[in-house]
């Protein structure tokens, strides 16, 4: 393997646990980078020629090298990865009873690169570097080893993958996955598109958060605001809610929509509105129509540090838009994905809209991504998901 030696002390953050080393980290006058191939496999090493650990690097982008393993003599073979996937396993197992979980998160999993959700037999995964990419049949080797699915299913496509310049695509690994799956979370079941839906089919990141719906919504009439399939609505509608109204831009999803209340005999109870959030909450305010619990999980509207201020206005706007149409003492949930956005920053959000519509809350539950997104205390990255319940005056 070739080695890439860092500058000095820039082994600091990975020694704290960090994964991930940028260009500008790299003596290149040592290890020039025009001597690796993308998704190389190389050996880290320090300014004083210490062996740090193993990862692979791709020359062509600012973050440049992740490593796999502290250890410079572990090979990156099968056993590397059956060793790192039962570790994940385990952990899921430990936080949840039935298998229907985000199984690999990435870097949280010290598999930076690598997602797998688990729908029981099925695998759904995702390649987001080349350097993974590159692995690709060793992960499927090992992920049959350890779980012996049915079969898995590549969903290689994210905004990531197009700067490592890898084209998207949809493949089978193995087996022969089907259209969708069936699975099970807070006891109420959904099916998930795996092809054609968005990402893996499903956003497992808020099971903990739609199950914190349950003591607000009973016999309220609630609007879930980028529903996707029904993740909040379908619990709103399960826990009791007298009417759930779910927005989203995308027919498809509400067509899952409808099937997940059909599934969950809750068919009557649920009204989708396929139409633009922004537009959809004005046209509502026009109607005269209140709301006593209101959702809001938009798309990461930041999706790149330049695209903060924009973004923030966004949410802004979708703040200001739902409080227009809460009834007082209503209960406003709102979460976001954005990794620009901070958890101070989206508070700062509610309190904006809160001055500038003229209301007064007060925030009484804070959200987080499940378990099954742990988050690793040296990369503040894996820690995305931030949310609040807000009652409203
Ligand atoms: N709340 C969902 C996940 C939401 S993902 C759950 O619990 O599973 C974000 C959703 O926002 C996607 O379904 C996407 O189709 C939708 N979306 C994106 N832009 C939108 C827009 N401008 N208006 C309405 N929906 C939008």
């Amino acid at each position: 393997m070739n080695s890439v030696f860092l500058k000095k002390n820039e082994e600091r953050r990975l020694l704290a646990g960090h994964l991930w080393i940028y260009s500008n980290e790299i003596d290149t006058k040592v290890s020039p980078l025009k001597n690796f191939h993308p998704g190389e496999l190389i050996t880290i090493k320090t300014a004083r020629n210490k062996d740090l650990g193993v990862g692979y690097i791709n020359p062509n982008t600012l973050l440049c090298v992740r490593l796999l393993t502290l250890d410079p003599q572990e090979k990156i073979d099968c056993a590397f990865f059956i060793s790192r996937i039962k570790q994940a396993l385990a952990l899921r197992k430990l936080c949840f009873t039935k298998p229907f979980y985000r199984l690999i998160f990435g870097e949280s999993d010290q598999l930076p690169g690598l997602v797998v959700d688990r729908f029981n037999n099925v695998l759904v995964a995702q390649l987001n570097t080349t350097g993974m990419e590159n692995l690709k049949e060793l992960i499927v080797e090992a992920l049959v080893h350890v779980l012996d699915p049915s079969s898995i299913l590549w969903r290689n496509s994210s905004s990531i993958r197009a700067t490592e310049n890898l084209p998207n695509y949809i493949e089978t690994a193995y087996g022969e996955p089907p259209e969708q799956v069936e699975l099970e979370e807070n006891n109420i079941r959904f099916i998930a598109a795996i092809k054609e839906g968005q990402k893996t089919g499903w956003f497992y990141d808020q099971r903990n958060n739609r199950a914190c719906l349950a003591p607000y919504v009973k016999d309220k009439s609630v609007l879930d605001v980028c529903s996707y399939s029904g993740g909040f609505g379908i619990n709103a509608a399960v826990y009791g809610a007298q009417s759930v109204a779910c927005v989203d831009a995308s027919e498809f999803a509400l067509n899952q929509l409808k099937q997940n209340a059909e599934l969950n005999g809750l068919g009557n109870k649920i009204e989708t509105i396929c139409a633009d959030a922004f537009q959809a909450l004005k046209d509502l305010r026009t109607s005269q129509k209140l709301f006593d619990v209101i959702i809001l999980d938009p798309p990461a509207f930041i999706k790149r540090r330049k695209d903060i201020e924009i973004g923030t206005n966004a949410y802004l706007r979708l703040h200001r838009l739902a409080l227009k149409i809460l009834q007082p003492s209503g209960i406003l949930i709102t979460t976001s994905c954005s990794l620009h956005l901070s958890r101070d920053m989206l508070l700062d959000v509610l309190r904006q809209a809160m001055l500038q519509e003229n209301r007064n809350a007060t925030v009484i539950e804070q959200l987080h991504q499940a378990q099954d997104h742990p988050v690793h205390p040296a990369i503040t990255e894996t820690d995305y998901l931030k949310g609040f319940i807000v009652r409203v005056l």
